[in-house]
């Protein structure tokens, strides 16, 4: 972590900045793939797949003082988009909403400058951060469950593809939520993964409108619908499941464990330590019993913002 540091951002640059929603411009929100070349910077060769950087943004904010560092996950695998580290690959959703009082557009700062910097444009960039949404070290032993909503995917897409892109397929399953069909992110190039890998499931979750005969659903029902996949592996405790995007998911994704797993309390404690009255009420929790009455394990990694 921090092998360049907040106060001592180094340059990379942007080589690829493109549209990476499956409507392109007629998704209802603008999210873009953007790759940094960082050679020649310490950040070179030093990131891996789930963790994020940070993004200096140049001038000051509001009170005169420079702009506060944000964080981008990275979606590359941890050898980068060119195997060797020096490209680095984030997702970024612009940031725009009137204000309350009268109406101006607010533009976000740091995710409006990256996604208007054109290829050959230089970007101030810190870290890698975060030492916990990791891979194992030992990703052989394990079975994976990802979910995902909007750019939260933007880590995943580094990890599906580190995993399957090393050896023998394990199984792994990716569920994506997204309002619209066409807000998904990287949709084809899942979908072509899936067609490859027969150990890879990817599902697609559309909360705001049907496609075909699929019901409109959440990722928790999603998870449910694919629980005869994933089961195996949480029942054996070798899955570990990851969550990543708006905060707000996690306490479905957990009811969802419990309900795949509420039969079997042994294979649940896997995954979430609660006392059997609180399972019981499962359909009443809510987010503040989140690491109190509801205590996830060492099997569970969440990254929510
Ligand atoms: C670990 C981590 C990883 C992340 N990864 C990614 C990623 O991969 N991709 C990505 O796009 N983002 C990611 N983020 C979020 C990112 O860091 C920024 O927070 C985001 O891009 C907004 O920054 P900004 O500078 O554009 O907006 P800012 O200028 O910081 O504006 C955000 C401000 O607007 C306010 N606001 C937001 N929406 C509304 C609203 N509707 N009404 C009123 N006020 C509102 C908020 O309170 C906030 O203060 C990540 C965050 C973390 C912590």
């Amino acid at each position: 972590m921090h092998v360049v540091r907040p106060d001592e951002p180094v340059t990379g640059r942007v080589v690829r900045s493109e549209l990476c929603t499956h409507g392109g411009a007629k998704a209802s929100g603008i999210i873009r793939h953007v790759e940094i070349d960082v050679s020649g910077t310490p950040m070179a060769g030093a990131f891996r797949a789930g963790q994020s950087f940070g993004v200096v943004t140049p001038g000051v904010d509001e009170h005169g003082k420079p702009h506060k560092i944000r964080l981008y996950s990275i979606s590359s695998p941890t050898g980068g988009e060119d195997g060797s580290g020096n490209i680095v690959a984030t997702t970024v959703k612009r940031l725009f909403h009137e204000l309350p009082d009268d109406h101006r557009l607010y533009t976000g700062v740091t995710s409006n400058h990256i996604c208007d910097l054109q290829v050959g444009d230089e970007i101030l960039v810190t870290g890698p951060n975060g030492k916990r949404f990791l891979l194992p070290s030992r990703p052989d032993e394990h079975e994976y469950v990802f979910i995902a909503t909007g750019t939260g995917i933007a880590p995943f897409r580094g990890m599906v593809r580190e995993l399957l892109g090393a050896g023998p397929d394990r199984r792994v399953t990716l569920v994506m939520g997204s309002p619209y069909e066409t807000d998904l992110l990287y949709h084809d190039d899942f979908l072509a993964m899936e067609r490859e890998h027969e150990r890879f499931t990817y599902v697609a979750a559309i909360s705001r409108e049907q496609v075909g005969a699929r019901p409109r659903e959440y990722v928790d029902s999603a998870l449910r619908r694919v629980a005869a996949t994933v089961a195996p592996g949480l029942r054996s405790g070798r899955a570990l499941v990851y969550v990543c995007g708006i905060a707000g998911m996690e306490l479905g994704v957990l009811r969802a464990l419990a309900d795949i797993l509420g039969d079997d309390p042994a294979a649940l404690a896997h995954y979430i330590e609660c006392d059997p009255g609180t399972l019981a009420s499962r359909d009443a929790w809510d987010r503040r019993m989140i690491h109190r009455e509801i205590k996830t394990t060492r099997r569970i990694f969440l990254e929510v913002y």
